[in-house]
């Protein structure tokens, strides 16, 4: 690929805005040798302005979203993509949020501009535990676990009953739920069909994944021995 489409769909500018890069001499090689907008050259060497590229496509990032934001592009108020490079949000293939948290819900959050990827982690059949901690408005009655786990519990307006869910109380306003499935809204309601209402939800896992080391707001990239701790 030619180095000012590799550019533009990085997301550093439109094609004209990358030519200009070029033309201006900002990018170079490792050696910084000024390199051409129609030079094809491996992604690892380049440098913009004497920096390494934004990784390239096949991407995965691990996300540690706040409460407030929305994972969506189109949101007027706050949304996961203000938190990463403002050029992130211009990638072409486009990097989309890995099934969504609500806006009110925090924690861990992948976000990924590989497809095939993204498919395999979302798909129903992947089976990948998801796990949430949910505090509570009132004391649990007991009987939740048994319900959640009985792979018959039905939703309103579902067609189909939930999976069967796991449940840990910690303490009487406080309980882990791992999901292997992910519908709207779905742990919330989950506990107003029990007679409860969540308070507040943060994921804390997904497959072998946690948040250690990241505050909320806070991001970093995945690498191949990280990917392979999700299945
Ligand atoms: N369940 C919910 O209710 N909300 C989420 O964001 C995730 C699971």
């Amino acid at each position: 690929m030619k180095l000012v489409k590799l550019l533009a769909n990085l997301g550093y500018g439109s094609r004209k805005q990358v030519a200009l890069m070029f033309r201006e001499g900002r990018v170079t090689d490792a050696a910084g040798e000024v390199l051409y907008a129609d030079d094809v050259v491996g992604h690892a060497d380049v440098r913009l302005d004497g920096e390494p590229l934004d990784p390239p496509q096949g991407m995965l990032l691990l996300l540690h979203k706040p409460v407030g934001y929305t994972c969506s592009t189109k949101d007027p108020g706050r949304v996961v993509y203000d938190l990463l490079p403002p050029r992130f949000r211009l990638r072409n293939p486009l990097l989309s949020t890995v099934g969504r948290l609500d806006r009110d819900t925090s924690g861990l959050l992948l976000m990924t501009d590989d497809g095939a990827l993204l498919h395999r982690i979302t798909s129903p059949k992947s089976h990948l535990p998801k796990v949430y901690e949910a505090t509570l408005a009132q004391d649990l009655r007991g009987d939740e676990a048994g319900v959640f786990a009985s792979g018959t519990l039905m939703l309103e307006s579902e067609k189909t009953p939930l999976a069967p869910a796991g449940l840990d109380v910690l303490e009487p306003r406080r309980a882990n739920v791992t999901l292997v499935e992910g519908r709207y809204h779905q742990i919330r309601r989950m506990f107003a069909a029990v007679g409860n209402h969540v308070q507040s939800l943060h994921r804390h896992r997904l497959g072998g994944l946690d948040l250690a080391g990241l505050a909320p707001g806070e991001w970093r990239l995945l690498g191949d021995a990280e990917r392979e701790r999700l299945f």
